[in-house]
């Protein structure tokens, strides 16, 4: 089914996304900005530049516009997952069934309103502040490939209806879906309304640049070596830039440092790293008009585990990922999330099998990164060291639209605040472990296979034996909420 083509695609190779290309050159691919020439003090500083990182500086900021807020990276901002997704900014309407089993009805409902509030407001941000981050606010359809499956997108509207927030997931039949995107794969499904799409590093780099016009440190190729908060006001961070290092200090720091965090030692058990991949075609704009008729915008998953995620770019491209990622080995970040050709193939396959009237249409590129998974498959935001150190992680490949409420969260922790805010549900400390090392990554490896072979079967109509399917929940009667149940109908997931 691949094209020769599709074989000779080949992800990372230190090559940037095309996401990232494309807004740097609109920058004029300007140098990195510089690390600290000496030790230094800030009032917050910031580990991360990527979505989470730089919104904490901007709600930070919006709240004291005095503060003295230094950001380190050791890449460039914009050069991690937050430079290279698949830009679908979603609420968290598909995630109300663990949201009511973690925390109850109406503590996930407050949740959910909250990301829901922050996909709107990345849009009113990008709007107010010259940002033209291809944000676009059509919806999130989810869509059943296999009459397995069929009943998993009606299972997410009826919870969203048992919660009394009917308008938020609403059931499309298989008639309404073609008529939104014609692919002969497509079957029943429903609609999530606060669901919107971007040029993912557009808004990265717009973020860093209003930023420096704030009055933000920024300090590129700059690597967090040590952090110590255990005595006095300050907490100090060792940082290494072109082979210096320098001490910054400062009375708070914000850890955002997403898949990464698995390689510092208060979070190694909170979240498994984790490869997700793309691929996106050359613009083919007229044919997705006229073939598929997918002219509204919205973004699409399959209601699968392995779930397929797709939109269309504003000059007419089709972006599609594919679950099925390899999981990584402790804290290790390596060139399996960004060069693994197995995972970038089967992305590409997804693209051949979902749409093969497009035999002929290229890919034009492939590209992958880490995501953070953790055990909730839901982030958590909280604090160490006294109050001193904030994080926020495990978005588990979801946090396009979370890492902007994140920021929000993170501001008012990192200024001692408590408000409504802080006292959100999936605000506190991790609430479960994952297994140590090297059970966990071999656990994630044996159930990664055995889930492919189960949707393998269900996708052929077969549906999978009693005994494969009771193997793959295991995680579930384990008290992790990854991975599918048992039974045929197991809640949808984006990733
Ligand atoms: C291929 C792919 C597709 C995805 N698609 C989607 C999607 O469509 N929708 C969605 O919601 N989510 C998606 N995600 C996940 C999403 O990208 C992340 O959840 C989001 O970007 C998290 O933002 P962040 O700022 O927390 O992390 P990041 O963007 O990863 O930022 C963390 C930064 O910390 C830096 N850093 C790490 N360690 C150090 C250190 N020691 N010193 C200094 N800096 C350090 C890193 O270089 C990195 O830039 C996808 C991820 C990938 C990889």
């Amino acid at each position: 089914m691949l094209t020769d083509a599709d074989l000779a695609l080949r992800p990372g190779r230190g090559q940037r996304s095309p996401w990232l290309r494309e807004a740097l050159a609109l920058e004029g691919d300007p140098a990195p900005l510089p690390g600290p020439a000496s030790d230094l003090e800030a009032d917050v500083v910031i580990v991360g530049g990527g979505y989470t990182g730089m919104w904490s500086a901007w709600h930070l900021l919006e709240r004291d516009a005095g503060l003295r807020i230094a950001i380190v990276e050791q890449d460039i901002c914009g050069g991690g997952p937050s430079g290279r997704n698949g830009g679908f900014v979603n609420a968290w309407w598909d995630e109300l069934d663990t949201l009511v089993e973690l925390y109850g009805p109406e503590p996930a409902l407050e949740a959910a309103r909250a990301v829901s509030a922050s996909v709107s407001a990345i849009g009113a941000w990008c709007a107010e502040h010259g940002v033209d981050a291809h944000f676009r606010q059509a919806g999130m359809a989810v869509v059943s490939t296999t009459p397995v499956h069929d009943a998993r997108p009606r299972a997410a509207v009826s919870a969203a209806r048992e919660l009394g927030a009917p308008e938020e997931f609403v059931a499309l039949s298989a008639e309404e879906v073609q008529a939104r995107c014609r692919s002969s794969r497509f079957r029943g499904g429903a609609l999530m309304r606060d669901g919107a799409t971007v040029q993912p590093a557009l808004l990265a780099r717009g973020l860093r640049r209003v930023l420096l016009e704030r009055g933000v440190t920024i300090h590129e190729g700059t690597r967090l070596t040590r952090i110590r908060a255990t005595s006095g006001p300050l907490v100090r961070l060792a940082v290494e830039s072109g082979g210096a290092i320098h001490e910054i200090r400062a009375p708070h720091a914000v850890l955002a440092l997403n898949a990464w965090a698995a390689g510092w030692r208060p979070f190694h058990r909170s979240i498994l790293a984790w490869g997700s991949y793309m691929v996106r075609t050359e613009p083919i704009p007229d044919r997705i008009d006229t073939e598929l008729g997918w002219t509204g915008g919205e973004s699409i998953y399959t209601a699968r585990f392995n779930v397929e995620y797709l939109h269309v770019t504003r000059d007419g491209r089709i972006a599609i990922g594919s679950g099925g990622g390899v999981p990584g080995y402790g804290g290790r970040i390596g060139p399996s999330f960004t060069d693994d050709v197995g995972s970038a193939r089967r992305a590409a396959l997804a693209f051949r099998t979902l749409f093969p009237m497009f035999a002929d249409v290229r890919l034009t590129d492939a590209w992958g990164g880490p995501i953070d998974v953790s055990p909730d498959h839901l982030p958590r935001f909280g604090s160490l060291s006294g109050g001193r150190v904030h994080y926020a992680l495990g978005f588990s490949g979801n946090g396009v639209g979370p890492s902007h409420l994140a920021g929000r969260v993170l501001a008012a922790l990192a200024l001692g605040s408590d408000e409504p805010l802080t006292r959100l549900p999936m605000v506190g400390p991790p609430r479960r472990n994952l297994p140590p090392e090297p059970f966990r990554s071999i656990g994630a490896r044996i159930m990664r296979r055995a889930i492919m072979a189960r949707e393998a079967m269900e996708l052929d109509g077969r549906g999978a034996p009693l005994a494969l399917r009771q193997f793959t929940a295991l995680p579930r009667r384990l008290g992790y909420h990854l991975g599918p149940s048992a039974g045929p109908s197991w809640r949808i997931r984006k990733r």
